[in-house]
């Protein structure tokens, strides 16, 4: 099938590659001159797994092309998915400003029977509403539906997820359009993923109700890890035992320094906004989003407490990106507690795999950026682990010490054994290792 994707971002592109791979012929548009310069060049605009070999392949069996411009993007296209951003406004509801400057720029577009397929996170409703904007744009009556379909692909194994999603997610009530996309998504179903078929409302309250429940199990485990500490209790230990309760499921406990990132933060305020604009109060994700800004002001006063007063201490934090395996920074953990120790003071030298470039665009010259961990451990009073690269477990601690001014380790992700880091002669503190033994 003939496809664009307007909105490439970790999103779109994903989507994008991953209908290519899967036999589609697809168009990806973005307004953004640099993100598609570097894709013509064959290069991922941002890091994500197993990324940039897929647009390879497929910018070369040509069955992926990369435009700025709509119009050009979009003529003959069967399918238009749109992918942009829904950002949080300042009291939780979502800025519809992207989706709905698209659906306007599509509206005159059109000319025979399209699907318009949304993949953004959106508020219920806005299915809906971007059919009425296409409408009122389009230059004489042409056929079209809108189609809600969410996607839950987790940054840092987006392509995989992409491939072989959980389930799939098709919001509309034409059979026309629901033929299609069972037509577009034949390769999936093939291989047997669940296909949920259900009304624009429903759809787009699934992908809300599951990121909110999601979060809702960071914040509950990262609660029981703070009642782990006070209780002398290991948290990792505890989370074993209820996952292995097939009801409870071992995902999704592990305990941090709180959810950060695109999605979870924004998609949790914009659920209880829209519970509220209905008269409704959600209080168990209100309950989430409160725990999560406490916890995550709490890791900075747990620093501060194992470490003493940070001015004037250089620190060594691994880990900028919010999550490991991505470059993505947004709301990420790490750039509050850098911002927090740097206002007390500290000098920071931060190492990540694949996000220093990114962190220089948000924090400039404020720190020092060091290409592996010992350079950036050298002269510290503490490590502070940041984010779960799989990279910091195996740290080489006789090397660290040497560096390092004092030798502490603060393991915000639980990546290493107490034990043995302690048996290096490192002062050791994880989150909700309470545990004497
Ligand atoms: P993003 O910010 O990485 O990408 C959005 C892209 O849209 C950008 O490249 C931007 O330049 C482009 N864009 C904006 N307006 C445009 C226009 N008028 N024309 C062409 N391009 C335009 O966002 P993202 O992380 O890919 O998220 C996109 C949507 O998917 C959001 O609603 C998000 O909530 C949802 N979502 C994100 C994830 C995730 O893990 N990132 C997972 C599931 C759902």
């Amino acid at each position: 099938m003939k496809i664009t994707v307007i909105g490439c971002g970790y999103v779109g592109l994903v989507t994008a590659a991953g209908l290519a791979e899967a036999g589609h012929w697809v168009t990806g548009v973005d307004r953004d001159s640099l993100k598609i310069n570097k894709l013509r060049h064959q290069e991922a605009p941002f890091y994500e797994k197993d990324l940039e070999p897929l647009l390879r392949r497929h910018l070369k069996t040509g069955r992926l092309t990369f435009t700025t411009s709509l119009a050009l993007g979009v003529a003959n296209a069967q399918i238009i998915f749109i992918a942009v951003g829904t950002p949080a406004l300042s009291d939780g509801s979502v800025d519809l400003s992207q989706i709905e400057t698209v659906a306007a720029q599509i509206g005159p577009q059109l000319h025979g029977y399209t699907v318009i397929v949304n993949k953004s996170t959106v508020p219920v409703g806005t299915t809906r509403r971007l059919e009425t904007i296409i409408a009122q744009h389009t230059c004489r009556p042409v056929p079209f539906d809108v189609v809600s379909n969410p996607e839950f692909l987790r940054e840092g194994n987006a392509v995989y997820d992409f491939i072989n999603p959980d389930r799939i997610v098709i919001g509309t009530d034409s059979p026309q359009a629901r033929r299609i996309m069972e037509e577009l998504y034949r390769p999936f179903l093939k291989k047997k993923v669940p296909l949920i078929q259900t009304n624009p409302e429903t759809a787009e309250l699934i992908k809300y109700a599951s990121n909110a429940f999601l979060a809702t199990k960071i914040s509950f485990i990262n609660e029981i890890a703070e009642l782990c500490e006070a209780v002398g209790a290991d948290l990792p230990t505890v989370a074993r035992g209820m996952g292995l309760d097939h009801r409870i499921g071992p995902e999704f406990l592990s305990a941090g320094p709180g959810y950060g990132g695109s999605c979870f933060p924004k998609d949790t305020k914009a659920l209880i906004h829209l519970a509220r604009s209905y008269g409704k109060q959600l209080s168990i994700v209100e309950a989430t989003d409160a725990v999560n800004t406490r916890i995550q002001k709490a890791m900075l006063a747990k620093i501060i407490r194992i470490l003493g007063p940070p001015a004037g201490k250089t620190i060594a934090v691994y880990g900028l990106a919010f999550k490991a395996n991505t470059d993505d920074l947004r709301e990420s953990p790490a750039l509050s507690i850098i911002e927090g120790l740097l206002q007390a003071g500290a000098r920071i030298r931060v190492h990540d795999p694949k996000a220093l470039a990114a962190g220089r665009k948000v924090l400039g010259d404020k720190v020092t950026y060091c290409a592996d961990e010992y350079t950036a451990a050298q002269d510290a009073s503490a490590v502070v682990i940041t984010t779960e690269w799989e990279q910091y477990r195996r740290l080489d601690l006789d090397l660290l010490k040497t560096k390092m001014a004092q030798a502490i380790i603060i393991d915000l992700r639980n990546l290493l054994t107490p034990e043995q880091v302690r048996a290096h002669g490192f002062l050791y503190e994880g989150i909700g290792r309470g545990s004497k033994q």
